[in-house]
């Protein structure tokens, strides 16, 4: 996540702190030190308060890092890579790169989270009980801490993805039917309805008087809706391009021009004349590079008449090229990660292809035109998707992370 701060690292794991999660840390300070606290435990000073609070606030935050680290401690235990750990203002987010490869492991990563918040929470139950009635400071943080984790325990087994319990539900669908895309889609079903439900009472919440909860609940349901639709399409996309490999989308007679020709004459001849964007640099007969339309613009206009493709191209050390055999999902990411539009496919040496976003966008079109969608009205509604493989890092990451939510962070 962009604006995250590198906290430290924990057995391995890079753990961020996103600086929406100040936002809720000091929201919730407040809440606890002027709502919370005096109701339960009257007669502390004003700053034991705002210290209790605080010190509360930041257990919470600790439960939720705790709750994420049993997510990312199973993922690595079944042999799937650990990115990182980024707390934010609705919760925790687990940074994991693959997809479980079977709906055992995918049930064990979801659940070890809520199991080891309801834990948490029973700890610190058993823990507050010696002290009840004693109106202490530790017993008022030991009980927040009881409630919040059970809480937090309990809300993330709601059977909607990208929720906890959404990914159980996914499991046990995928387990029964055979079919991670049908699964996916039923979870990310549940999952949008539910996120429908919170935005809902969220709005009734608000006008009900109850307007900080109710804005806290609609932003969760906003949340959980835009996870729940990039994780469906990701998840869709990757089933469509199944089996397809970088042969068959590939375009086989890309326009190619010489390394030693001037930019001036790269323009004229080829870019304005064929509508090119960018184009593959040949030096005699072997690939050496591709050059731009921003290659090209970053050389000042009146030097383009001296100065020849090879020098203002990128150089094929520098470009990522991949294999014709090589399936569609696997490269795919390579182009959203990179931001690039085009990789030039490479077979023993020699140059066959390119394969562009726009050959991608077209594939997935005529095997609309052709009724092959595998599923219906999908492909006409996620070309966009396709078509913004840009934002597709965006989606990669959604689809492949754990996001956990804080249900009502000032009860
Ligand atoms: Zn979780």
């Amino acid at each position: 996540m962009p604006g995250s701060l590198h906290l430290g690292r924990i057995a391995g794991i890079d753990i961020y702190i996103h600086f929406s999660w100040l936002i809720i840390f000091v929201f919730l300070t407040w809440s606890l030190a002027t709502g919370w606290f005096p109701q339960l435990y009257p007669g502390w000073s004003t700053a034991t308060y705002w210290l209790v609070s605080a010190v509360a606030a930041l257990l919470l935050f600790v439960s939720v890092l705790l709750h994420e680290l049993a997510h990312s401690f199973v993922a690595r235990a079944r042999g799937l890579p650990v990115k990182n750990i980024t707390l934010f203002i609705f919760g925790g987010v687990s940074n994991i790169q693959q997809e479980p490869a079977s709906p055992g492991v995918e049930f064990q990563m979801a659940v070890v989270g809520p199991v080891v918040s309801l834990l948490i929470g029973f700890v610190a139950y058993l823990l507050m009980l010696p002290l009840r009635g004693s109106n202490s400071p530790l017993q008022g943080i030991l009980f927040y801490l009881a409630v919040t984790n059970i809480l937090l325990g309990i809300f993330n087994l709601i059977p909607g993805f990208p929720l906890d319990g959404g990914r159980v539900l996914r499991s046990i669908v995928w387990k029964a039917s055979g079919s991670l895309r049908v699964a996916t889609r039923v979870a990310t079903i549940v999952g949008q309805i539910i996120a429908y439900l919170f935005i809902l009472l969220g709005i009734w919440l608000f006008f009900g008087g109850n307007v900080l909860n109710g804005i806290w609940i609609g932003f969760i349901g906003w949340f959980l809706l835009s996870s729940a639709q990039s994780a469906n399409s990701q998840v869709m996309l990757e089933s469509m391009f199944r089996g397809v490999t970088v042969g068959e989308v590939m375009n086989t007679k890309p326009t190619t021009v010489p390394a030693n020709i001037s930019l001036q004459r790269l323009v004229d001849e080829y870019f304005l004349p064929y509508g090119l964007r960018s184009a593959l640099v040949m030096q005699a007969d072997q690939l050496a590079g591709l050059i731009t339309l921003s290659d090209i613009r970053h050389v000042p206009r009146e030097q383009w008449g001296q100065v020849p493709v090879g020098h203002a191209m990128v150089p094929l050390d520098r470009l990522h090229v991949v294999q014709p055999q090589q399936s569609l999902n696997e490269v795919l990411p390579l182009m959203a990660g990179r931001d690039v539009n085009q990789l030039p496919v490479v077979q023993n040496g020699v140059l066959v292809g390119v394969l562009s976003r726009d050959a991608i966008v077209r594939f997935l079109e005529v095997r609309r035109g052709l009724g092959l969608q595998t599923a219906e009205g999908y492909v006409g509604k996620r070309l966009s998707d396709a078509a913004q493989l840009t934002t597709g890092q965006e989606l990669h990451q959604f689809h492949r992370c754990h996001c956990d939510a804080i249900g009502t962070p000032h009860l």
